[in-house]
Protein backbone atom coordinates (compact mmCIF):
# COMPACT_ATOMS: atom_id res chain seq x y z
CA UNK A 1 0.00 0.00 0.00
CA UNK A 2 1.47 3.31 -1.11
CA UNK A 3 2.11 6.13 1.23
CA UNK A 4 -0.05 9.27 1.46
CA UNK A 5 1.21 11.91 -0.38
CA UNK A 6 2.85 14.51 2.26
CA UNK A 7 2.67 18.44 1.04
CA UNK A 8 4.81 20.60 2.28
CA UNK A 9 5.45 23.92 2.84
CA UNK A 10 8.96 26.42 2.09
CA UNK A 11 10.97 27.77 4.60
CA UNK A 12 11.43 30.65 2.40
CA UNK A 13 11.35 31.89 -1.18
CA UNK A 14 14.69 31.36 -2.79
CA UNK A 15 15.42 32.31 -6.45
CA UNK A 16 15.35 28.88 -7.84
CA UNK A 17 11.70 28.69 -6.96
CA UNK A 18 11.19 31.64 -8.80
CA UNK A 19 12.92 30.27 -12.30
CA UNK A 20 10.87 26.64 -11.69
CA UNK A 21 7.33 28.27 -11.03
CA UNK A 22 8.13 30.75 -14.46
CA UNK A 23 9.02 27.30 -16.32
CA UNK A 24 5.74 25.63 -15.08
CA UNK A 25 3.61 26.45 -12.26
CA UNK A 26 2.57 22.49 -11.80
CA UNK A 27 6.62 21.83 -11.32
CA UNK A 28 6.77 24.53 -8.52
CA UNK A 29 3.98 22.12 -7.34
CA UNK A 30 5.87 18.61 -7.50
CA UNK A 31 9.45 19.97 -6.30
CA UNK A 32 8.94 22.29 -3.66
CA UNK A 33 5.29 21.76 -2.18
CA UNK A 34 5.88 18.01 -2.37
CA UNK A 35 9.81 17.99 -2.13
CA UNK A 36 9.79 15.24 -5.00
CA UNK A 37 13.26 14.05 -6.91
CA UNK A 38 13.92 11.41 -9.34
CA UNK A 39 14.93 8.25 -7.80
CA UNK A 40 16.82 7.28 -11.22
CA UNK A 41 17.97 9.67 -13.86
CA UNK A 42 21.09 10.29 -15.83
CA UNK A 43 23.22 13.08 -14.52
CA UNK A 44 23.81 15.69 -16.18
CA UNK A 45 27.73 16.21 -17.14
CA UNK A 46 27.21 19.78 -17.42
CA UNK A 47 25.86 20.46 -14.32
CA UNK A 48 27.81 17.86 -12.67
CA UNK A 49 30.89 20.17 -14.58
CA UNK A 50 29.10 23.55 -12.88
CA UNK A 51 28.84 22.01 -9.34
CA UNK A 52 32.42 20.41 -9.25
CA UNK A 53 34.03 23.61 -10.51
CA UNK A 54 32.38 25.93 -7.74
CA UNK A 55 33.68 23.39 -4.83
CA UNK A 56 36.92 24.76 -6.54
CA UNK A 57 36.37 27.85 -6.48
CA UNK A 58 35.12 28.12 -2.86
CA UNK A 59 38.17 27.21 -0.54
CA UNK A 60 40.21 29.18 -3.25
CA UNK A 61 38.54 32.14 -2.06
CA UNK A 62 37.48 30.63 1.54
CA UNK A 63 40.96 29.37 2.51
CA UNK A 64 43.73 31.19 0.00
CA UNK A 65 44.86 27.65 -0.44
CA UNK A 66 46.52 26.33 -3.94
CA UNK A 67 44.72 24.98 -6.41
CA UNK A 68 45.80 21.81 -5.85
CA UNK A 69 44.50 21.55 -2.32
CA UNK A 70 41.17 23.10 -3.78
CA UNK A 71 40.66 20.50 -6.17
CA UNK A 72 41.44 18.15 -3.23
CA UNK A 73 39.23 19.41 -1.28
CA UNK A 74 36.36 19.20 -4.21
CA UNK A 75 37.43 15.64 -5.06
CA UNK A 76 36.99 14.57 -1.34
CA UNK A 77 34.05 16.50 -0.88
CA UNK A 78 31.54 15.77 -4.14
CA UNK A 79 33.43 13.56 -6.40
CA UNK A 80 34.65 10.50 -4.74
CA UNK A 81 31.02 10.68 -2.68
CA UNK A 82 28.88 10.73 -5.82
CA UNK A 83 31.26 8.44 -7.89
CA UNK A 84 30.54 5.96 -5.13
CA UNK A 85 26.96 6.28 -4.95
CA UNK A 86 26.06 5.90 -8.42
CA UNK A 87 28.67 2.49 -8.55
CA UNK A 88 26.35 1.31 -6.18
CA UNK A 89 23.53 2.44 -7.25
CA UNK A 90 24.25 0.30 -11.15
CA UNK A 91 24.09 -2.89 -9.36
CA UNK A 92 20.59 -3.40 -9.52
CA UNK A 93 20.06 -0.70 -12.24
CA UNK A 94 18.53 -2.16 -15.48
CA UNK A 95 18.64 0.84 -17.59
CA UNK A 96 22.05 2.06 -17.33
CA UNK A 97 21.30 5.16 -15.62
CA UNK A 98 23.65 5.06 -12.84
CA UNK A 99 26.27 3.11 -14.83
CA UNK A 100 26.36 6.29 -17.13
CA UNK A 101 25.89 8.95 -14.39
CA UNK A 102 28.96 7.87 -12.81
CA UNK A 103 30.92 8.62 -15.98
CA UNK A 104 29.47 11.49 -16.52
CA UNK A 105 30.83 12.30 -12.69
CA UNK A 106 34.42 11.07 -13.98
CA UNK A 107 34.38 13.40 -17.00
CA UNK A 108 32.91 16.22 -15.36
CA UNK A 109 35.71 16.57 -12.87
CA UNK A 110 38.30 16.70 -15.60
CA UNK A 111 36.46 19.68 -17.45
CA UNK A 112 36.00 21.38 -14.28
CA UNK A 113 40.07 21.10 -13.21
CA UNK A 114 40.44 22.94 -16.76
CA UNK A 115 37.83 25.36 -16.29
CA UNK A 116 39.37 26.16 -12.70
CA UNK A 117 43.14 26.29 -13.96
CA UNK A 118 42.34 28.78 -16.73
CA UNK A 119 40.39 30.85 -14.90
CA UNK A 120 42.51 30.77 -11.71
CA UNK A 121 45.48 32.01 -14.05
CA UNK A 122 43.56 34.72 -15.55
CA UNK A 123 42.00 35.92 -12.45
CA UNK A 124 43.02 34.99 -9.18
CA UNK A 125 41.59 37.20 -6.65
CA UNK A 126 43.97 40.44 -5.95
CA UNK A 127 43.86 39.94 -1.90
CA UNK A 128 45.39 43.39 -1.49
CA UNK A 129 42.55 44.66 -3.03
CA UNK A 130 39.78 42.45 -1.98
CA UNK A 131 38.76 41.01 1.51
CA UNK A 132 36.70 37.55 1.69
CA UNK A 133 33.85 38.38 4.07
CA UNK A 134 31.78 35.47 3.79
CA UNK A 135 31.78 32.19 1.69
CA UNK A 136 28.19 30.11 1.49
CA UNK A 137 26.31 31.93 4.06
CA UNK A 138 22.63 30.83 4.48
CA UNK A 139 20.37 34.11 4.99
CA UNK A 140 17.09 34.50 5.82
CA UNK A 141 15.43 38.18 5.44
CA UNK A 142 11.64 39.21 5.83
CA UNK A 143 10.50 40.67 2.49
CA UNK A 144 9.93 44.54 2.70
CA UNK A 145 6.15 45.92 2.57
CA UNK A 146 5.05 41.81 2.37
CA UNK A 147 2.49 41.12 4.53
CA UNK A 148 3.56 39.39 7.89
CA UNK A 149 1.95 36.58 7.30
CA UNK A 150 4.15 35.73 4.52
CA UNK A 151 7.53 33.79 3.96
CA UNK A 152 10.61 35.92 3.33
CA UNK A 153 13.13 35.13 1.23
CA UNK A 154 16.23 33.23 1.54
CA UNK A 155 19.42 32.10 -0.40
CA UNK A 156 23.14 31.60 0.25
CA UNK A 157 25.38 33.74 -1.50
CA UNK A 158 28.83 32.06 -2.53
CA UNK A 159 30.74 34.48 -1.95
CA UNK A 160 30.74 37.86 -0.70
CA UNK A 161 34.47 40.57 -0.53
CA UNK A 162 35.18 43.82 0.16
CA UNK A 163 36.73 46.20 -2.11
CA UNK A 164 39.14 48.05 0.24
CA UNK A 165 39.83 50.52 -2.13
CA UNK A 166 35.93 51.84 -2.49
CA UNK A 167 34.99 49.86 0.90
CA UNK A 168 31.85 48.31 -0.92
CA UNK A 169 30.69 44.79 -0.79
CA UNK A 170 30.56 42.78 -3.77
CA UNK A 171 29.30 39.49 -4.91
CA UNK A 172 31.81 37.14 -7.37
CA UNK A 173 29.21 34.71 -9.52
CA UNK A 174 31.02 32.08 -11.27
CA UNK A 175 29.35 30.50 -13.71
CA UNK A 176 30.27 27.94 -16.27
CA UNK A 177 28.82 28.09 -19.98
CA UNK A 178 28.36 26.11 -23.02
CA UNK A 179 27.91 29.38 -24.98
CA UNK A 180 30.81 32.25 -25.14
CA UNK A 181 31.26 33.77 -22.00
CA UNK A 182 30.47 36.95 -23.16
CA UNK A 183 27.23 36.15 -24.71
CA UNK A 184 26.33 33.97 -21.34
CA UNK A 185 26.29 37.82 -19.65
CA UNK A 186 23.57 39.15 -21.62
CA UNK A 187 20.34 39.57 -19.27
CA UNK A 188 22.44 39.20 -16.04
CA UNK A 189 20.99 42.64 -14.75
CA UNK A 190 17.35 41.58 -14.38
CA UNK A 191 18.14 38.05 -13.06
CA UNK A 192 15.76 37.19 -10.24
CA UNK A 193 19.09 36.29 -8.21
CA UNK A 194 20.47 39.56 -8.87
CA UNK A 195 17.61 41.06 -6.51
CA UNK A 196 17.18 38.49 -4.46
CA UNK A 197 21.07 38.31 -2.78
CA UNK A 198 20.72 41.66 -2.84
CA UNK A 199 18.24 42.22 -0.47
CA UNK A 200 19.99 38.90 1.51
CA UNK A 201 22.90 40.70 1.88
CA UNK A 202 21.75 44.28 3.03
CA UNK A 203 19.22 42.38 5.58
CA UNK A 204 22.85 40.81 6.98
CA UNK A 205 25.44 43.44 6.48
CA UNK A 206 23.45 46.29 6.53
CA UNK A 207 24.37 47.58 3.62
CA UNK A 208 23.30 47.35 -0.08
CA UNK A 209 26.07 45.30 -2.27
CA UNK A 210 27.67 47.79 -5.21
CA UNK A 211 26.67 44.36 -7.45
CA UNK A 212 27.56 41.49 -9.03
CA UNK A 213 31.46 40.24 -10.36
CA UNK A 214 29.97 37.77 -12.82
CA UNK A 215 32.83 35.16 -13.95
CA UNK A 216 31.87 32.70 -16.61
CA UNK A 217 34.32 30.05 -18.15
CA UNK A 218 33.18 28.10 -21.06
CA UNK A 219 33.18 24.12 -20.65
CA UNK A 220 35.82 22.37 -22.85
CA UNK A 221 34.59 19.73 -25.63
CA UNK A 222 37.75 18.28 -26.11
CA UNK A 223 37.91 15.21 -23.90
CA UNK A 224 41.10 14.22 -21.78
CA UNK A 225 42.77 11.61 -23.59
CA UNK A 226 45.52 9.78 -21.40
CA UNK A 227 46.85 7.02 -23.47
CA UNK A 228 46.85 8.97 -26.62
CA UNK A 229 46.64 12.43 -27.05
CA UNK A 230 47.54 13.20 -23.11
CA UNK A 231 50.79 11.33 -22.41
CA UNK A 232 52.30 13.85 -20.81
CA UNK A 233 49.19 13.79 -17.89
CA UNK A 234 46.66 16.27 -17.04
CA UNK A 235 48.86 19.11 -17.46
CA UNK A 236 48.90 18.53 -21.25
CA UNK A 237 45.47 17.88 -21.50
CA UNK A 238 45.03 21.73 -20.05
CA UNK A 239 47.64 22.96 -22.24
CA UNK A 240 45.33 21.42 -25.42
CA UNK A 241 42.41 22.79 -24.26
CA UNK A 242 43.98 26.48 -23.87
CA UNK A 243 45.27 25.96 -27.49
CA UNK A 244 41.63 24.96 -29.02
CA UNK A 245 39.71 28.28 -27.47
CA UNK A 246 43.06 30.30 -28.84
CA UNK A 247 42.58 28.75 -32.42
CA UNK A 248 38.63 29.40 -32.16
CA UNK A 249 39.58 32.96 -31.35
CA UNK A 250 37.54 32.13 -27.88
CA UNK A 251 37.93 33.64 -24.63
CA UNK A 252 37.88 31.14 -21.96
CA UNK A 253 36.33 33.43 -19.66
CA UNK A 254 35.89 36.48 -18.70
CA UNK A 255 35.00 37.98 -15.26
CA UNK A 256 32.38 41.47 -15.61
CA UNK A 257 31.40 43.61 -12.90
CA UNK A 258 27.84 44.49 -12.59
CA UNK A 259 26.98 47.44 -10.87
CA UNK A 260 23.62 47.77 -9.36
CA UNK A 261 21.25 50.67 -8.26
CA UNK A 262 21.94 50.17 -4.55
CA UNK A 263 18.48 49.96 -2.39
CA UNK A 264 15.27 47.98 -2.73
CA UNK A 265 14.30 45.88 -5.22
CA UNK A 266 11.74 47.03 -8.04
CA UNK A 267 8.47 46.71 -7.61
CA UNK A 268 8.27 43.17 -10.23
CA UNK A 269 10.20 41.33 -7.65
CA UNK A 270 8.32 42.25 -4.54
CA UNK A 271 5.28 40.98 -6.88
CA UNK A 272 6.87 38.06 -7.85
CA UNK A 273 8.26 36.70 -4.15
CA UNK A 274 4.24 37.86 -2.95
CA UNK A 275 2.90 35.09 -5.75
CA UNK A 276 5.53 32.46 -4.68
CA UNK A 277 4.89 32.76 -1.13
CA UNK A 278 1.43 32.58 -1.75
CA UNK A 279 1.61 29.17 -3.70
CA UNK A 280 4.01 28.08 -1.01
CA UNK A 281 1.63 28.79 1.51
CA UNK A 282 -1.33 27.81 0.03
CA UNK A 283 -3.52 24.69 2.01
CA UNK A 284 -3.41 21.83 -0.43
CA UNK A 285 -5.66 18.79 -0.15
CA UNK A 286 -3.63 15.60 -1.49
CA UNK A 287 -6.83 13.51 -1.59
CA UNK A 288 -8.79 16.52 -3.78
CA UNK A 289 -6.15 17.18 -6.43
CA UNK A 290 -7.85 20.13 -7.80
CA UNK A 291 -4.55 21.66 -8.58
CA UNK A 292 -5.26 22.55 -12.07
CA UNK A 293 -6.48 26.19 -11.01
CA UNK A 294 -3.67 26.75 -8.49
CA UNK A 295 -0.74 25.28 -10.33
CA UNK A 296 -1.81 24.87 -13.98
CA UNK A 297 0.44 22.18 -15.98
CA UNK A 298 1.74 23.81 -19.54
CA UNK A 299 1.83 20.07 -20.23
CA UNK A 300 2.35 19.72 -23.82
CA UNK A 301 2.79 15.83 -24.89
CA UNK A 302 5.91 14.65 -25.94
CA UNK A 303 7.47 18.15 -27.18
CA UNK A 304 6.63 20.18 -24.58
CA UNK A 305 7.53 17.97 -21.63
CA UNK A 306 9.46 15.01 -22.92
CA UNK A 307 12.61 15.80 -20.77
CA UNK A 308 10.62 16.75 -17.85
CA UNK A 309 11.64 14.63 -15.09
CA UNK A 310 7.49 14.80 -13.33
CA UNK A 311 5.98 14.21 -16.44
CA UNK A 312 4.99 10.73 -15.30
CA UNK A 313 2.61 12.26 -12.77
CA UNK A 314 1.22 14.93 -15.06
CA UNK A 315 0.56 11.94 -17.34
CA UNK A 316 -1.49 10.09 -15.27
CA UNK A 317 -4.14 10.27 -13.37
CA UNK A 318 -4.01 11.10 -9.85
CA UNK A 319 -5.30 7.73 -8.63
CA UNK A 320 -1.93 6.54 -9.53
CA UNK A 321 0.25 9.39 -7.80
CA UNK A 322 0.75 7.46 -4.52
CA UNK A 323 2.21 4.87 -6.06
CA UNK A 324 3.85 6.91 -8.66
CA UNK A 325 5.52 8.39 -6.38
CA UNK A 326 6.99 5.82 -4.30
CA UNK A 327 8.41 3.75 -7.73
CA UNK A 328 9.88 6.78 -9.12
CA UNK A 329 10.69 9.56 -6.59
CA UNK A 330 12.06 10.07 -3.32
CA UNK A 331 10.83 12.77 -0.91
CA UNK A 332 13.72 15.64 -0.63
CA UNK A 333 15.02 16.15 3.06
CA UNK A 334 14.97 20.00 2.79
S1 LIG B 1 5.61 17.53 -17.41
FE1 LIG B 1 5.20 19.54 -18.28
S2 LIG B 1 3.35 20.23 -17.19
FE2 LIG B 1 4.22 18.57 -16.01
S3 LIG B 1 5.55 19.54 -14.51
FE3 LIG B 1 6.82 19.02 -16.26
S4 LIG B 1 6.84 20.88 -17.49
FE4 LIG B 1 5.09 21.06 -16.11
Amino acid sequence: MAQPIQVFVPKGVRSSMISTERQCTRKFFWVYRLRLKPKSYVLSQALKAGDIYHHIMMPLYRDDCSLEDAEKIAYDSVVAPSIEEFETAAEGDLTGDAQQSATNVQRAWEVARVMARLFWDQYPLDRDRYEVVDTEVPITAPMLGAPAFSLGVQGTPDIIIRDLKENALWLPDHKTTGHKPTDAIVGRGYAWQTYMYSELVHHKYGEWPLGFIYNFVQRPTIRYCPTTKDKGGFESYVERCRFEYVKKGQDVCTSYALQLTQGPSPESFRERVLILATLSLMPVDPTDYNLDTMFPRIYQGFNGCAKCPYRFLCESDVAMWPSLIEQKYRVRED
